[in-house]
């Protein structure tokens, strides 16, 4: 599982968590006109199933209110900006930890080594001197190989970087 997958599983398991119902307060409820059912105030489930018409007290059947869909959704919606919530705390974590890659050691030193084997020329238009480096996947960063490394000069790079943001 690579560290991106992982991060995904955390962050779902973070949303179950806070969003497990232990259905404390329920009440009887009618669905589609003929079921009764507990409902679950907090998370909006049928905690039972349909209950047998003789198995509930006519105080019970005319204190029934109907099955409220409003209470699921809501909690769905808010299940849903958790997540979200979750995923754009994580991907600021990210351009952080990017930021501290850029200026690392280990980074400058490889961008060096892939400079020098494409003597400073642009690998893309094999004419500018070459001033940055374009990954050609993210897939192993940040230990990338440098054979999915390329020199490049600004224009390439950020013609290449463009036409990537348009394909994904
Ligand atoms: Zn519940
Ligand atoms: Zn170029």
């Amino acid at each position: 599982m690579s560290e991106s997958e992982q991060e995904e599983k955390t962050i779902w398991q973070m949303v179950n968590e806070k969003f497990e119902c232990d259905h404390e307060v329920v009440h009887l409820r009618l669905r589609g006109g003929n079921q009764y059912v507990y409902q679950c105030d907090t998370c909006g489930k049928a905690t039972t199933s349909a209950l047998a018409y003789d198995k509930l007290s006519s105080i019970e059947r005319m204190a029934a209110t109907p099955f409220d869909r409003t209470i699921q959704d809501n909690w769905y919606a808010a299940r849903k900006d958790y997540h979200k919530a979750l995923v754009e705390m994580r991907s600021r974590k990210m351009s952080i930890n990017y930021a501290d890659w850029r200026r690392g050691h280990e980074w400058q030193r490889q961008r060096q080594r892939v400079m020098q084997r494409d003597g400073m020329i642009c690998q893309a238009c094999n004419e500018n001197l070459a001033t940055e480096v374009h990954h050609l996947t993210y897939k192993y960063h940040p230990h990338t190989p440098d054979y999915f490394l390329q020199s490049v000069c600004r224009a390439c790079h950020e013609r290449i970087t463009a036409r990537d943001k348009g394909e994904s």
